[in-house]
């Protein structure tokens, strides 16, 4: 998550009154680009400080406040930039067990079966990575059909090729935990309730 992360630290820092606040209990909120897309994950302060110096609109809030002597904030659970971020590169995903699922919608790519596992298509002990390249969702009986054999020693093929997901939502997917109110900004409906 670091990266746009700390692009965002960058222009939501601020000398001010808000970040002296204990934090409140949800403590994160989703920025998204002037143009909607997902940018990152800042604490809910940095989020209403972008808000409060008119950098960025609510979109959603936690339903709680940040209250000090002059002014009631709504802490931030999504906001919206006013300006455009442009984002240089996507970062690649970290390769978790979860994120394989759900990019493979929770199919065994070898059948078709729902997958119960993760397998590496040329094998760790071939000299295999552990990539998202060679890593797919298989079902107990083509892992164990498969083995530590190549593919081409099989009679199994993959359906796809498995590719690195490349969007900002596979990061926030693949961490887990995602407020439901975020999904429709991620566009990962689908895949979480696959
Ligand atoms: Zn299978």
């Amino acid at each position: 998550m670091t990266s746009a992360i700390q692009r965002l630290g960058a222009f939501g820092r601020h000398p001010g009154h808000v970040a002296d606040y204990p934090a409140p209990a949800m403590g994160r909120s989703l920025v998204l680009n002037a143009t909607y897309e997902p940018l990152g994950v800042v604490s809910s302060r940095r989020a209403a400080v972008l808000v409060m110096d008119h950098k960025a609109d609510l979109l959603h809030s936690w339903g709680e406040q940040l209250h000090s002597a002059r002014l009631v904030v709504d802490v931030p659970s999504v906001i919206r930039l006013r300006y455009f971020v442009r984002v240089p590169y996507q970062r690649r995903a970290a390769l978790s067990r979860r994120g394989v699922f759900l990019r493979d919608g929770g199919r065994c790519q070898y059948c078709g079966r729902r997958a119960e596992s993760i397998d590496h298509v040329v094998p760790r002990s071939r000299g295999g990575q552990h990539v998202w390249e060679n890593v797919v969702a298989a079902c107990r009986r083509c892992n164990t059909t498969k083995r530590d054999r190549m593919l081409e020693d099989t009679n199994m093929r993959l359906g796809q090729h498995p590719e690195a997901p490349r969007h900002l939502s596979w990061v926030l997917v693949a961490l887990g935990n995602v407020p439901a109110i975020w999904h429709q900004y991620l566009g990962v409906d689908k895949a979480l309730s696959a």
